[in-house]
């Protein structure tokens, strides 16, 4: 049996961290056991996927030097690997379910579903499916279809009993059937959910091994059913613990930088992340904490791998990244200088910010500062201002951020176009709005153009500086954020 792996990100933001931890280690797994790695996109939500998000994704996994054999960019012999380019696959597949009574047409509203919900929630029960369309007059079914009735495909599962499989990591796991959802196959606009979509894809492309996070195993009962009605052997499966920050807490982009590409632009070099990700998994066999990717393919067993809750820190991170920093050659560490800011594909971003504005050389540092290094530090005073009060920059900071998160493609006339409209629906002066957002990204009241700033440095970064900021002002408590929240939902937008 040739070992065949894959990760399958969907294109849905920046590139996450978790990510490059599964890429890494469905990565190395192939490659021990002389197999082939392959990027699939699940690209199946179309209200949230983007092809500007795949192609960051793919660099940033590139720059991390994490090769696949096959992938959209370079093709490969069970193509297409776009899940929105499969269409036909999982058509047939729902078809083929529907025709032998394993999955069945549901026309119930979302109504009628939010109003089962709330009945089964003030039950105690766990929210599912009640099976109401299950058993349908053909004829009046077939008749609702073709009068363009909105309906899903919904999944056939045991009423009572309980489904066993085997977690490569973790061993024998057991959920009850009456856990389990009648999980929507197909949806409404003809699209795959995710759980069909992932076993037609992991048989046809011939994947052997598993490697995803543990988010995933109340799933595995739904796939082990697909797995049987298809008659296909079903992949081994391993679930690795999701990475945690040190207070335990599951990493979010909402209170840390899980990009790869903030670790990108504060100067990590990526065979540490590489190597610190590897860590946050597995251990070598002698233990020893610094090791190079392949030395890290050719010790793999995951027998060595862990299931316990991996905390990401970055004091660490930056000690392991200080130590290879220190180890290198000079002529080396000029050179990931260079790689890392001073390079054309950089300057590219910088030079219509800069060169107009430039008459010496020498003025060009203190106007890129905090682009290309840290920023001033800010405090209590660097917010004081003739007509805002510090309630008023918290609150315009705090809505800045919930609408940063809104932003899907992170560039100049998105990121202004959503600030814009948030001032405005705040009432505040679009002047006025940007001065605690220009003191938060630069630490400054004036800095070059705000907007590029904020492209520029990236989502994780700017949302970085603004929590700092927030926290220079005091802080928000629980309750502050709460009611935040609420002003910020009840905003005209
Ligand atoms: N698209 C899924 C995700 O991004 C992949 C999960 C899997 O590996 O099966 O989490």
């Amino acid at each position: 049996m040739t070992v065949r792996t894959r990760v399958a990100p969907s294109p849905t933001g920046d590139p996450h961290l978790g990510t490059a931890y599964m890429a890494l280690f469905n990565c190395a797994f192939a490659k021990k056991h002389g197999g082939q790695f392959v990027l699939r996109i699940e690209d199946t939500d179309q209200t949230r996927s983007t092809p500007e998000s795949e192609q960051v994704i793919l660099d940033a996994l590139h720059w991390m030097g994490l090769k696949w054999d096959e992938g959209p960019d370079i093709g490969g012999t069970c193509g297409p690997y776009r899940q929105s380019e499969r269409l036909d696959h999982y058509a047939a597949r729902a078809a083929e379910l529907v025709e032998h009574g394993h999955a069945f047409h549901c026309f119930c509203s979302t109504d009628r579903l939010a109003d089962l919900r709330r009945t089964q929630q003030s039950a105690g029960e766990t929210p599912r499916y009640d099976g109401h369309c299950i058993g349908m007059d053909e004829g009046d079914k077939t008749r609702r279809i073709a009068s363009g009735e909105a309906h899903v495909i919904r999944l056939r599962v045991p009423d009572d009993g309980e489904c066993t499989f085997e977690d490569g990591l973790r061993g024998a796991i057991t959920i009850p059937w009456q856990q389990v959802d009648m999980q929507v196959l197909v949806k409404s606009d003809g699209f795959p959910t995710y759980h069909l979509a992932v076993v037609v894809d992991d048989h046809m492309m011939d994947i052997t091994h598993v490697l995803r996070g543990e988010e995933w195993i109340s799933s595995v009962p739904k796939h082990v059913l697909l797995y049987q009605y298809f008659g296909w052997d079903m992949p081994s499966h391993y679930h690795l613990p999701l990475l945690r920050n040190t207070d335990q807490t599951k990493m979010s982009k909402r209170r840390n930088p899980t990009s790869i590409n903030y670790y990108r632009h504060c100067g990590y070099l990526p065979e540490v992340l590489v190597n610190y990700l590897a860590l946050m998994g597995w251990s070598m066999p002698d233990e020893r904490e610094i090791f190079r990717f392949d030395e890290m393919v050719e010790a793999f067993d995951v027998d060595r791998m862990s299931t316990s809750a991996p905390v990401f820190d970055t004091e660490k991170l930056n000690w392991l990244n200080g130590q290879y920093i220190r180890d290198m050659s000079s002529s080396a560490f000029m050179d990931r200088i260079a790689e890392w800011a001073v390079n054309r594909e950089r300057l590219a971003e910088l030079v219509p910010l800069i060169q107009e504005r430039t008459e010496r050389f020498i003025d060009l540092l203190p106007q890129v500062d905090y682009l290309l290094g840290e920023r001033a530090e800010v405090s209590q005073a660097s917010f004081v201002h003739k007509s805002l009060d510090e309630a008023d920059c918290l609150r315009i900071l705090d809505h800045s951020l919930r609408t940063l998160d809104r932003v899907r493609v992170w560039q100049h006339d998105d990121i202004f176009a959503e600030l814009k409209s948030l001032a405005e629906a705040m009432d505040v002066k679009f002047r006025d709005f940007l001065f605690p957002l220009f003191v938060a990204v630069s630490g400054r009241e004036v800095s070059l153009p705000l907007f590029d700033s904020i492209g520029f440095l990236g989502s994780d970064l700017t949302r970085t500086r603004i929590r700092t900021a927030i926290d220079a002002l005091g802080g928000l408590s629980k309750k502050e954020s709460r009611r935040l929240e609420l002003a910020f939902q009840e905003l005209d937008r």
